[in-house]
């Protein structure tokens, strides 16, 4: 992170980090600069070091500035999607031969991109419960380049220890990635904690207002994010200049929105314990969950994001789903709009049948920033 904000408290740099007023104008908010090609003045003579928008846009500069700020990063990158970015990442790291440890509740799309495109390149996977270290360690063999956590998990809310898994991953020479996305950095910063990249769906609650789709790559070494952003031009799925302004305008509010999120979940899980058409609630806030202080210790708060069970298996579950009304039955999650969907046919359909496969009685809610009171009603109806 630039010297300028590493001072600052997380709030101040949400807002300010990459923000810096527009030298031509004054204007307060990094103007969007839709444009592809910049004037050189003689061959050359570049104003500003900007060439070409794939290379660097000055719009998307203030974002990548911004994240890696917020994550205390070194070099941050914005691209098209979270899974442009994960594949940027994979294929600047990886080569035929070299093996990865995955966690085995990734996120469908990332199981998917291991599973069905890295592989074919040459590249094999070992899935890990990465909950436990043992098995962790035990994943790890003489070809593996890097380790890929995920916690919180999707959907089952599973609860790594970072700092543990840093461990092992220096131990044996191999990178650490983190996909922090359902923490967002407010309540969680993984680089501090040993990891060697971030990675981010900026889509859920960096953006949150379910407007736009985009991802991120934040590095803790320069030379890495270097290297990175070699491949991001060489491979071109960059973060357009309006979806880049659109992130950042999320991000002025991403502090407030996670205590509000973290806030109306407590609540929301309180109910959900006692009611008695639930079987299980999965959230790392609940002492009984098995991750609980290794999530106290490392998160901020315990965030938006909660799972469950119900009574009467998947049929029950899907008709939970399709009854709520506050809650719109949707994929993905983050925003500032509550979200309701079931992994089993949504979300994770691309893992069935694999060792990441999710109960069918799973329902998973994406918790917003409604009046928590119209929330409950709404869960407590489409419970019956
Ligand atoms: C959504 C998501 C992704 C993929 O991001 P896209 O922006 O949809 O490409 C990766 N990881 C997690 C945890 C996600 O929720």
């Amino acid at each position: 992170m630039s010297d300028q904000h590493s001072h600052q408290s997380f709030e101040t740099r949400a807002i300010h980090a990459g923000n810096t007023a527009d030298p031509l104008t004054g204007a307060v908010v990094p103007p969007i600069y839709q444009v592809s090609t910049y004037k050189q003045d003689g061959v050359g003579g570049l104003r500003g070091g900007y060439e070409y928008s794939r290379s660097a846009n000055p719009t998307r500069t203030a974002l990548e500035e911004n994240l890696a700020a917020l994550e205390g990063g070194r070099r941050g990158l914005a691209f098209a999607s979270g899974l442009a970015a994960e594949d940027c990442l994979l294929r600047t790291l990886l080569a035929p031969g070299d093996h990865v440890v995955i966690p085995n509740d990734a996120y469908g799309g990332t199981f998917r991109l291991f599973a069905k495109v890295v592989e074919r390149w040459g590249v094999d996977f070992s899935v890990a419960n990465t909950s436990d270290i043992a098995s962790v360690r035990e994943a790890v063999n003489d070809r593996t380049k890097l380790i890929w956590v995920e916690t919180p998990s999707n959907p089952l809310l599973g609860i790594t220890d970072i700092e543990a898994v840093a461990g092992v991953a220096r131990q044996a020479g191999v990178k650490l990635v983190v996909d922090n996305t359902f923490a967002s950095p407010y309540l969680q910063q993984p680089l501090a904690l040993g990891a060697d990249v971030v990675v981010h769906s900026l889509t859920k609650y960096m953006g949150g207002h379910s407007d736009v789709v985009g991802g991120a790559l934040v590095t803790a070494d320069a030379a890495l994010g270097e290297e990175l952003a070699y491949h991001q031009n060489a491979m071109g799925a960059v973060a357009g200049p309006f979806d880049s302004w659109i992130v950042l305008r999320g991000i002025k509010t991403l502090a407030v929105r996670m205590d509000r999120h973290s806030e109306n979940a407590t609540k929301i899980v309180e109910m959900l314990t006692q009611h008695p058409k639930v079987t299980q609630v999965l959230y790392p806030g609940l002492p009984e969950h098995p991750g609980h202080e290794i999530a106290a210790k490392q998160m901020r708060s315990f965030g938006g994001m909660i799972s469950f069970r119900v009574q009467g298996g998947e049929e029950a579950a899907v008709e939970v789903c399709n009854r709520a009304q506050l809650f719109t039955l949707g994929e993905s999650l983050g925003g500032v709009e509550s979200l309701i969907e079931h992994p089993g046919r949504m979300t994770h359909a691309s893992v069935a049948g694999s060792a990441l496969e999710v109960p069918a009685d799973l329902v998973r809610v994406s918790v917003g920033i409604e009046n928590v009171e119209d929330l409950l009603a709404d869960l407590r109806q489409a419970l019956g």
